[in-house]
């Protein structure tokens, strides 16, 4: 019999968020893909669970994806993990989960952390509809893009964000959705856990020199930002 594919969210800091369910699925499975098998050994030896232990991250997740499921085609159980979080979520994942359905072998999600739902849970926002941008592109067109349609997004936004980035990002930010209300989250379930709520352009002005994990939440565009948009696009198109 074919076994499953269990997709297991593991915490994003503190090691008690993890549920029950994630920790018994990583006992049960026959083998445990990781991102970083060495980051991951710490949770499993924290968790005291011995597992054969597959490397399995975004430069090799093509090569890898057809060994793995041929494994879980002859009978063996896997759990995917990352390094923090919820897998498939910017990070490995998503990839393998098509090709298993392709297969049609079960893929099972097992809930958990995610650093998205963690600072909403506290940011003070409308969490009503809220648009994930993962992490801005990098590609100068494709990232303006992105900014042009987090000018006139009406969701509240979503993004994460690298340490030694986030200057740069709050800049572009600032010249693309002018000064909104933003919450910077940092440190999410560690003892320094911080909710920054603040401006764009003072939040420019006070940040230090973060190295901490951090995730950006940013008000989305309402009929007053719309119209300071507008006012903004008028004032480019004089300048040419
Ligand atoms: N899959 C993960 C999840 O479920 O949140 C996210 C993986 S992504 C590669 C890593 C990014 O998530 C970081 O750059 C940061 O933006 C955010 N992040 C992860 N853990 C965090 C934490 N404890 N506090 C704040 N942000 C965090």
């Amino acid at each position: 019999m074919k076994g499953k594919l269990y997709i297991v969210a593991t915490p994003i800091g503190n090691l008690d968020d993890i549920t029950l369910r994630a920790i018994n699925t990583l006992k049960q499975v026959d083998i445990i893909i990781a991102e970083d098998t060495r980051h991951s050994l710490k949770l499993l030896n924290h968790l005291e669970i011995t597992k054969p232990l597959i490397s399995y991250h975004r430069h090799n997740e093509e090569e890898k994806t057809d060994m793995i499921l041929n494994k879980i085609e002859e009978g063996n159980n896997i759990a995917l993990i990352s390094d923090a979080g919820t897998p498939v979520i910017s990070d490995p994942g998503e990839f393998i989960v098509k090709e298993a359905l392709e297969r049609n072998i079960d893929v099972v999600p097992i809930p958990g952390a995610c650093a998205i739902i963690t600072a909403l849970m506290a940011a003070g926002v409308n969490t009503r509809s809220f648009t994930f941008y993962g992490f801005l592109s990098l590609n100068k067109k494709i990232r303006n893009k992105e900014l042009e349609q987090i000018r006139s997004n009406r969701n509240t936004i979503i993004l994460y964000e690298a340490p030694h980035k986030i200057i740069n990002t709050l800049k572009d930010l600032e010249n693309y959705v002018g000064d909104r209300k933003i919450v910077l989250a940092r440190e999410l379930t560690k003892i320094h856990e911080e909710f920054i709520r603040s401006n764009i352009d003072e939040l420019i002005e006070n940040i230090n020199n973060i190295k901490v994990e951090l995730i950006l939440i940013i008000e989305g565009a309402t009929e007053k930002t719309e119209e300071e948009n507008n006012y903004r696009t008028r004032l480019s198109i004089m300048k040419i």
